[in-house]
């Protein structure tokens, strides 16, 4: 229920029979126009009397009716946001922790889900005061050591060292396989692990998701389509380039990795001309950038975004470490605990 951290912000009264709610400008706005999805049953101000003493204030443990009744529908909704937990790619540049490498943190609906937790992932969370024991799921997009190395951690930090099995783990089936990156002893910690398949649908925390296919990446890697009820968020991994995820991948949020500058045969990433046809393709809402090589790095990301936002026509945005992205705003918010580091100048 993360809308709940809109209630300061809420101040109810009732007095004679009329409620008033009083609000941040920002959220007055909203009331005001398109989105309300927040607020649908809310009432702003002029609640009658007649309708208000349908309900006595005791029956509401106190609140006014019509006050308690926005109350509830504030604490209702969740506002779903995704935080990037680290926006580094490719070896040098996570080995160096030149950017941060602990993957996503999605709070979609009141589900919690930790996407790709590489190295310094359980750092990254819990600096960010983000509750490992709440996730409801792990997902692993594939077994790639900047994706899985904290796997195990987090698992640990799920289930509280196993003491109370929870949460579900789904990884693509050579993650547990051979040389497994989910270590045997951790699988007993969580409530399920599950075997990712193309094609597949899923649920955790009252949230769906499904892998439309399986990306071309060596390993066996995925990427995901989530149902928030803010509208679709599409996760692209690793992967390299083919035409068919255009039409796997229509969604309102796109979050692209985007590791080169230009394709590189044989490595099998996406490059940014790459990215931009794929943009271009889908024509989300809102495209984010992340997972940025060495190369993408030096050429400022923020800087080729904004030349993708004026050749696509699409909002693009190029994540930063800690950067808070909220799916009803379709905006991202910095961390403003965490300066962004500059880019490189060699
Ligand atoms: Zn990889």
């Amino acid at each position: 229920m993360t809308c709940v951290r809109s209630l300061p912000f809420a101040i109810g009264w009732w007095r004679g029979g009329t409620s008033v709610a009083v609000l941040l400008p920002k959220r007055i706005a909203r009331i005001g126009g398109e989105q309300r999805s927040c607020w649908e049953p809310a009432v702003a101000a002029g609640q009658t009397a007649g309708a208000a003493s349908q309900h006595s204030p005791t029956e509401t443990g106190g609140l006014a009716p019509p006050v308690f009744a926005q109350v509830w529908a504030l604490a209702e909704h969740s506002m779903s946001r995704i935080v990037f937990l680290g926006t580094g790619g490719a070896r040098i540049l996570v080995f160096k922790q030149l950017l941060a490498s602990g993957g996503m943190w999605m709070e979609l609906g009141d589900a919690r889900f930790h996407i790709d937790p590489g190295p310094g992932a359980l750092v990254q969370a819990t600096k960010r005061k983000l509750d490992p024991t709440k996730l409801d799921a792990i997902i692993l997009s594939h077994r790639h050591l900047d994706h899985a190395n904290d796997i195990n951690a987090m698992m640990e930090a799920m289930s509280q060292g196993g003491t109370r099995p929870r949460g579900k783990v789904f990884v693509p089936s050579d993650a547990l396989e051979g040389d497994p990156v989910v270590l045997r002893y951790v699988r007993g910690y969580v409530k399920e692990i599950v075997t990712l398949q193309p094609g597949g649908t899923y649920e955790a925390g009252g949230i769906t998701f499904r892998c439309p296919l399986r990306l071309r990446h060596g390993v066996e890697a995925y990427g995901f389509i989530f149902d928030a009820p803010e509208g679709a968020v599409g996760y692209i991994s690793d992967t390299d380039y083919f035409p068919e995820l255009a039409d796997a991948f229509r969604v309102d949020h796109l979050i692209i990795n985007v590791l080169r500058t230009e394709p590189t045969a044989p490595l099998q990433h996406m490059s940014v001309p790459q990215a931009q046809e794929l943009i271009a393709a889908i024509k989300p809402k809102v495209a984010i950038l992340t997972h940025f090589g060495m190369t993408v790095w030096r050429a400022k990301p923020w800087e080729i975004a904004e030349r993708m936002s004026q050749q696509t026509g699409v909002r693009v945005i190029a994540a930063r470490d800690g950067m808070r992205y909220e799916l009803e705003e379709g905006q991202g918010v910095s961390d403003r605990h965490i300066r962004p580091p500059a880019a490189p100048s060699d």
